[in-house]
C-alpha cells in the first residue's frame, strides 16, 4: 500500500491481543517467531471473508472485525485446539482511519476475550475484504478430525441451528422486531466453542463446525470416517426466535442447511455424554443430541421415527465455506 502502510501498522496493528508464551517476535519484522513446547503441535487454518460475498458490504466494521475472527476461531474449536497467534491480511479500498479505528478496537476485544495474539499480516489496496490465518496449539496427535466417528457414537451440536441463515433475510428488514434482531446477530457475531472444544479431546471421537448447514457438514464427518448417520430432526435445537419468525418446519430446513452458524458437531460413544453434559453446563453451552452414527453410509433424517426428506439439501460437495450470501 502507500507509504503510510507503516503508520496504520503502528496506529490500528502494533500490539493487540494478549502477548503469548512462546511469542519470540511479533508484528515489525519480516515474520514473526513463534514457539511451541516440544510435544505441541501447530494447528493452522485461513479463511477470507469478501465484501458483498460473505459480509454485506455495508456491515459495520465491529461485526466485520468480530466475525472474520470467529470463523477462523471456530475452525481452530473445531479441532480441539487451543488459538494463540492471529495474522491478518486486509485489503481496504481506501484508507478510512474510523474504519479501521472501529475495526480494530473490536478486534482487539476479542482477541482478548479468546486470549489471542495479532503477529502480523499485511495490508493492501482493493477491494474491501479480510484474511485471517488462525494458530493454534494441541497435544501431539490429540486433534479431533472428521475421520474418527465410531458405528453407535452419538451426533451432538453444540447451540441452536438455523438462525444465522434466517437472519441473512432480516438483515435489511424495514421492520425490525426483537426476535429478527436476535437472528441478524446471530449472522454478524457467531460464538466460536473454543472453551468447550478443547475440554472434547480425548472424549469426542470427530468434530467439526457447522457452517454450511448441519447436513453438509456431518455429510464431510460421514465421508471422512467411512460411515453413515441416522438424525431425530425433533432434537435440533431451534431457538424460540427462530420458529417464532420462521414457523417449525422452515426452522427445520434452516437448521439442516442453512449456512453461518459456527456451532459445533461432534461425534461422542455414549460412555461420555453425561461427562459432556455436564461440562457443557459449567461452561454454559448448550449440547444437544440429534443423532447417532450407523455402519449403511448414507445420512437418514427421521421425525416421528417416519423418514423426514429435507426440504434443501446443503449436501453439496463444491459449495463455498461461510458464504453468507450464497454465492
Ligand atoms: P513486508 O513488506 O515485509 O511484507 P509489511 O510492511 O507488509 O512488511 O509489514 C510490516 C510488519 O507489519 C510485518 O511484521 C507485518 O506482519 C506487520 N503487518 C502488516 N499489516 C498488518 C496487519 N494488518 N496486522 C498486523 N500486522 C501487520
Ligand atoms: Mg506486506
Amino acid at each position: 500500500m502507500a507509504a503510510n502502510e507503516f503508520d496504520l501498522i503502528s496506529r490500528y496493528f502494533s500490539a493487540l491481543g494478549p502477548r503469548q508464551p512462546g511469542t519470540r517476535l511479533a508484528v515489525g519484522d519480516d515474520c514473526a517467531l513463534l514457539q511451541l513446547p516440544a510435544d505441541q503441535q501447530l494447528c493452522v487454518t485461513t479463511d477470507t471473508l469478501v465484501a458483498d460475498v460473505h459480509f454485506f458490504a455495508d456491515t459495520a466494521p465491529e461485526d466485520i472485525a468480530w466475525k472474520s475472527l470467529a470463523v477462523n476461531l471456530s475452525d481452530i474449536a473445531a479441532m480441539g485446539a487451543r488459538p494463540r497467534w492471529i495474522q491478518l491480511a486486509l485489503t481496504l479500498p481506501e484508507v478510512d482511519e474510523n474504519w479501521l479505528a472501529k475495526f480494530s478496537q473490536e478486534f482487539a476485544r476479542k482477541l482478548r476475550l479468546h486470549d489471542c495474539q495479532l503477529t502480523g499480516g499485511d495490508i493492501t489496496r482493493g477491494p474491501l475484504s479480510v484474511t485471517i490465518t488462525a494458530m493454534g496449539q494441541i497435544r501431539e496427535g490429540r486433534a479431533l478430525t472428521r475421520s474418527g466417528a465410531q458405528v453407535d457414537d452419538l451426533v451432538i451440536v453444540t447451540g441452536s441451528l438455523g438462525e444465522a441463515a434466517a437472519g441473512l433475510k432480516y438483515a435489511h428488514a424495514r421492520t425490525m422486531t426483537a426476535d429478527r434482531m436476535n437472528l441478524v446477530k446471530r449472522l454478524q457475531r457467531p460464538e466460536p466453542r473454543v472453551a468447550l472444544a478443547e475440554r472434547l479431546v480425548g472424549l469426542a471421537t470427530s468434530a467439526i463446525d457447522i457452517s454450511d448447514g448441519l447436513l453438509a457438514d456431518l455429510g464431510h464427518i460421514l465421508a471422512a470416517s467411512n460411515v453413515g448417520a441416522e438424525l431425530d430432526i425433533e432434537q435440533l435445537p431451534l431457538s424460540p426466535s427462530l420458529i417464532i419468525c420462521e414457523g417449525t418446519d422452515e426452522a427445520r430446513t434452516l437448521a439442516l442447511s442453512g449456512g453461518d452458524d459456527y456451532e459445533l458437531c461432534f461425534t461422542l460413544p455414549s460412555r461420555h455424554w453425561q461427562e459432556v453434559q455436564t461440562l457443557a453446563r459449567k461452561l454454559e453451552v448448550p449440547v444437544s443430541r440429534v443423532g447417532f452414527i450407523q455402519e449403511e453410509p448414507n445420512l437418514v433424517c427421521r421425525l416421528n421415527r417416519n423418514l423426514y426428506e429435507p426440504q434443501a439439501t446443503g449436501y453439496q460437495h463444491f459449495s463455498k465455506r461461510g458464504s453468507a450470501l450464497g454465492n
